[in-house]
């Protein structure tokens, strides 16, 4: 019989309480205990010790800190019954989660069954999902590879496979990510490149992007170490062109990633994005951390068609210039010299080994988007208005018409849900109002404006 740990007293079951914001620790962060039972979360310790350093200020003023302008010594004989949290206001902790099993290499789906699980959400885009799912599943084979002893045997170092993403907006570049997260049950980072600086200046620390991976994670380290980073917009730190002040966003952040995507070993804050004397710190090695990069390149269309049709001007393939111009696919011929043209540095294109493109999404990739994925947006509304027993019903050309319109925003997929939740918003209004209606068919002209939906009685 396990043995009960006689140091585990109810107390522990409770979560402690920050004494002067009144936040429990799993919001809070980790307490400082101060004598007399009294807990601090690091951010209001932090504020009385900005507090005296800037103004020299008289802590006794400050509402909700009684006790501050004394000597803390002095708590440990004291007993301050205010510093005591209501029974009731108690929060008790979240039980433990069981620990979960170590990645295993026989846990990793072969690539051809992590892409079919891709294909139940990703519409298209097939190439893409392709690559990934071979990157994804070497990616973590390598881990158990250095894990194990195989490669002190014959020396033989497989190198990491982190990934560039290029593809339009709207074209599903995070989604792939998310759904790829999800199925492999890893923790998650997205972080937008823009907000990335060199050290130093305004904006977020490289290693930032770890600590977001560390709290995805729980702050479980090895558990933040195996999981994925995707940091998005990576085209606006592309060298910025005829610029005479340094370029504290583009270039230098290029080059301080480096080493992450590599795998370097950062100390990274818990609980906080800010470093500080208070704040624990927990060291994070990235090199089993898979980094994906993704942007919409704008222009690297032009940088392609341009290259290709020099190629192509010489000789006889003269005639074959400007075929290039209505390749839907163009993104697909992109080599690295092309995305150096665009203004990335050589050696954080050698760190991103393996390069997906992603189409522009069709009309017709548009209209299964709507409905063939396990959670498609059709399906959620009949979903809801199921809930009230009425069939909701989209006509193929009103699904069509929505397609058609959403290729006009030029959003790529983002505007399909905004112009469904246009229509169905009146529909979600109408229809409870009348028990009596059955079934609601979403046409074209009621989409049009040209007329209302077909709305079918019961019985
Ligand atoms: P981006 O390429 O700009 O990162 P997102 O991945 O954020 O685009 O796409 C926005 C939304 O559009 C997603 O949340 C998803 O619902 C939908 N979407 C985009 N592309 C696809 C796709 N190929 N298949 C299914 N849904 C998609």
């Amino acid at each position: 019989m396990e043995e009960k740990d006689p140091t585990q007293t109810p107390e522990d079951e409770y979560e402690k309480i920050c004494y002067i914001c009144r936040r429990p620790e799993s919001k809070a962060g980790a307490m400082i205990q101060m004598p007399g039972n009294m807990n601090l979360c690091h951010d209001c310790m932090q504020k009385a010790f900005d507090a005296i350093t800037k103004g020299g200020m008289d802590l006794s003023q400050i509402q909700n800190m009684p006790y501050m302008n004394l000597n803390l010594s002095d708590f440990a004989n004291l007993n301050l019954p205010n510093t005591e949290i209501p029974q009731k206001k108690r929060i008790r902790k979240k039980a433990a989660k069981t620990a979960e099993p170590a990645f295993d290499i026989k846990d990793i789906p072969a690539p051809h069954k992590i892409k079919s699980s891709l294909d139940e959400y990703v519409i298209g885009q097939d190439q893409a999902k392709k690559v990934i799912s071979v990157a994804v599943y070497n990616h973590y084979k390598r881990i158990f590879y250095k894990d194990s002893s195989v490669e002190a045997e014959d020396g033989i170092k497989i190198e990491k496979s982190n990934i560039l993403m290029i593809g339009p907006t709207g074209s599903g570049k995070t989604y792939l990510v998310k759904t790829l997260a999800r199925l492999l049950d890893v923790p998650l980072a997205i972080a937008d490149a823009t907000a990335l600086t060199e050290a130093g200046y305004i904006g977020d620390d490289i290693e930032s992007v770890v600590s977001k991976l560390l709290a995805a994670a729980d702050n479980d380290v090895e558990k933040a170490e195996r999981g994925i980073i995707f940091i998005d917009e990576i085209d606006k730190i592309a060298k910025k062109k005829n610029t005479n002040t340094r370029d504290v966003s583009g270039e230098s952040v290029q080059q301080e990633l480096l080493k992450l995507l590599e795998g370097s070993v950062v100390e990274v804050p818990v609980g906080s994005n800010q470093k500080n004397a208070l704040t624990p710190m927990a060291t994070v090695n990235t090199d089993n951390i898979l980094f994906i990069c993704g942007g919409a390149f704008p222009d690297l269309e032009n940088i392609i068609k341009e290259r290709l049709n020099k190629t192509s001007s010489i000789g006889f393939k003269a005639e074959l210039k400007d075929r290039y111009d209505d390749d839907p696919n163009i993104l697909s011929h992109v080599i690295n010299k092309d995305l150096r043209t665009f203004g990335m540095i050589p050696e954080f294109l050698g760190r991103l080994p393996v390069v997906v493109t992603l189409q522009k999404l069709t009309t017709s990739m548009l209209v299964e988007i709507l409905r063939r994925p396990k959670n498609a947006i059709v399906k959620q509304y009949k979903k809801l208005l199921a809930l009230d027993e009425v069939k909701l019903v989209f006509e193929d050309e009103a699904l069509e018409w929505i397609a058609q319109e959403a290729q006009e925003r030029e959003t790529g997929a983002r505007a399909l849900r905004a112009i469904m939740e246009e229509f169905m918003l009146d529909i979600m209004f109408e229809v409870p109002k009348d028990p009596g209606i059955g079934t609601v068919v979403i046409t074209r002209n009621y989409l049009e404006k040209k007329g209302g939906p077909r709305i079918e009685m019961r019985g």
